[in-house]
């Protein structure tokens, strides 16, 4: 453990753990949520359920899960808002930049051409012609649309 408060003072173990209306999909050991404060519309992160902060606390299963939920988020938000491009970044510690720093969480950001020098002018008032909760229910159908097109689970043995 890093320090963080596991439980109720930790935001992303309240997700793991409750009925939060901003996870768009649950795995087995990790979880795809929105951004409270969305650098642009579809601002998603994929966070394992375990309260761990760095990659090197992770396990096998749990990393392989991580970036399997990064793959499908990328091509859940390339089919609901079909970016110019996505950032997918980790902020590992507060002093690189991250909001949660003792919860490990995976940040995917749809971009658009132009879209930086836009919100330099608007600077920390972003624009958003989306609710959280209208991304949400966009995504969802598009997870859940992805996970059967996507064949069997690991492990699944045929004809079983
Ligand atoms: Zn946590």
């Amino acid at each position: 453990m890093t320090g963080g408060t596991v439980g109720d003072g930790c935001v992303f173990c309240r997700a793991a753990a409750g009925d939060d209306p901003l996870v768009v999909h649950r795995g087995t050991a990790a979880f795809v949520i929105l951004n409270l404060f969305p650098y642009n519309n579809g601002h998603v992160m994929v966070v394992p359920r375990r309260h761990i902060a760095t990659l090197g606390e992770a396990t096998a299963d749990e990393l392989g899960e991580l970036m399997t939920l990064v793959r499908d988020a990328e091509r859940v938000l390339t089919t609901a808002y079909a970016p110019h491009g996505i950032n997918v970044g980790l902020n590992l510690g507060r002093a690189a930049g991250a909001g949660v720093a003792d919860h490990l969480h995976i940040h995917l950001v749809p971009r658009w051409t132009g879209d930086t020098n836009f919100m330099t002018v608007v600077a920390d008032a972003r624009v958003l012609p989306e609710t959280l909760e209208q991304t949400a229910a966009r995504l969802r159908p598009i997870f859940a649309t992805g996970a059967a097109a996507a064949g069997p689970p690991p492990g699944h043995v045929p004809g079983v």
